[in-house]
């Protein structure tokens, strides 16, 4: 059962009721190895389903448009404390709704409409939000991108510095959504201040990392550090945006009038929650359990004749380009979806098939980690990754249903924070 139990909710509307029971049971069943997603505590959960729902809080702690704020401002300033103390920053925001709309409040920040931003291009492994062509930032701004190099399958920093001087960005994205290598953050700062852009750190992936010490800090580096609050720093969905005390200011205005009205204050305090809960040392292992996961779910993957871009992983990400297995990323994805194996397929460098059924599959051990797995359990799950894929292959669906009861039976060693 759903836990906290939802008894209210079930007896005034068994039909959401009745789907969220459904929804849990389902992640309690699955291997979630979708790379943006994790399993929040009962804690964080508990929080954003608060009465702080109800209340309206425009402006910032002790600005405010609304009175009745004597409780939500010690809130809020609990959040930013905390995420300034787990980040070392000095300055956090905790309103953005989410990581777009944080990266939309960063260029409100520093450019006019049409101005030059520089992003890393979405096939490459960056984010809609970092300029492309689909997205408001790629219509509204001009946008230049970078890629990775096809040899290596990581990012060419020559290429970037390159790429900078040529088109003088005013603002540089490093950071994105299927990168599985570490970023270099003190070789952007150094583009970034030969041809004086803004450089944002976009370390939504792997905020959790960098909180836990599982992969260098953009701080020092970076300007504008973004970041959403959901991903592997385990809170709820949600969004920061952090800086020195020099852009403050016009990050704050960008985010609230500029961008966004009345923050939500159940969020921001489930963010408090979880920014505490990464302070402790348990989260520093924990950090450095979904690396370690990943490298040996990589090995793994690997001895079983997967290609993964890069040649394996420095963080909780995992990238494989199936195209030496004979079968594209969605059957694959659809098929071990199936088998109780839950990820995205995804494009891999220079696909050349369509983004919406491309040649990869994304994974991320974030999920896993958190659910308690560990390195001796990812032999296995290269295992049955592997087996069916073959399955898939083979219009095998009895090895699929076999494999999903095994994972099932797996998990059920583990328990899972939101159900009892
Ligand atoms: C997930 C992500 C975002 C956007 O976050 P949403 O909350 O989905 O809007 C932005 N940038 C990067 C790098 C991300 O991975």
């Amino acid at each position: 059962m759903h836990q906290p139990a939802i008894t209210e909710l079930a007896a005034a509307d068994p039909e959401i009721a009745g789907l969220v029971e459904a929804e849990a049971k389902r992640q309690y069943e699955k291997i979630r190895l979708i790379a943006s997603e994790n399993y929040v505590s009962t804690a964080v959960l508990e929080a954003t389903g608060t009465v702080l729902t109800n209340k309206y809080s425009e402006g910032y702690a002790g600005k405010r448009y609304y009175e009745g704020q004597q409780l939500v401002d010690p809130i809020e300033t609990l959040a930013i404390e905390r995420a300034k103390s787990v980040f070392g920053v000095e300055h956090a925001n905790v309103q953005p709704y989410s990581g777009s709309p944080a990266n939309l409040a960063v260029y409100l920040a520093f450019l006019q409409p049409g101005e030059t931003v520089m992003g890393m291009a979405l096939p490459a492994g960056g984010h809609l939000t970092h300029g492309w062509s689909v997205s408001a930032t790629g219509k509204w701004f001009r946008s230049v991108a970078y890629g990775v190099r096809k040899d290596t399958g990581r990012i060419d920093l020559d290429e970037v510095r390159e790429l900078a001087l040529a088109e003088r960005p005013k603002l540089i994205f490093c950071g994105g959504t299927a990168i599985p290598r570490t970023i270099d953050f003190p070789a952007f700062a150094e583009i970034a201040q030969e041809v004086g852009a803004v450089l944002v750190a976009d370390i939504a992936h792997i905020a959790g990392l960098v909180a836990g010490g599982a992969h260098p800090s953009p701080v020092g580096h970076a300007a504008v550090i973004s970041t959403t609050t959901h991903k592997t720093l385990r809170g709820p969905r949600g969004a920061m945006l952090m800086s020195t005390e020099e852009h403050a200011k016009a990050i704050d205005k960008a985010v609230f009038p500029g961008l966004q009205g009345g923050p939500h204050n159940h969020t921001t305090a489930a963010i408090a929650v979880a920014l505490g809960e990464a302070s402790k040392p348990s989260f520093g292992e924990y950090a450095h359990g979904i690396v370690a996961n990943a490298q040996a779910l990589a090995a793994a993957l690997t001895e079983r004749g997967f290609d993964l871009v890069s040649g394996g992983t420095d963080n909780h990400l995992i990238l494989i380009d199936l195209t030496n297995k004979g079968i594209a990323g969605k059957p694959a994805a659809k098929a071990l979806d199936r088998a109780g194996i839950e990820l995205n397929y995804n494009t891999v460098p220079f696909d050349p098939r369509k983004p919406f059924d491309p040649s990869g599959l994304r994974l991320g051990t974030a999920a896993i980690t958190t659910r308690g797995l560990g390195t001796e359990q990812m032999p296995k799950v290269a295992e049955w990754i592997d087996q069916t894929v073959q399955a898939a292959n083979n219009d095998d669906e009895a090895t699929i249903e076999r494999i999903a009861g095994e994972v099932k039976e797996l998990l059920a060693g583990y328990p899972m924070p939101g159900w009892n």
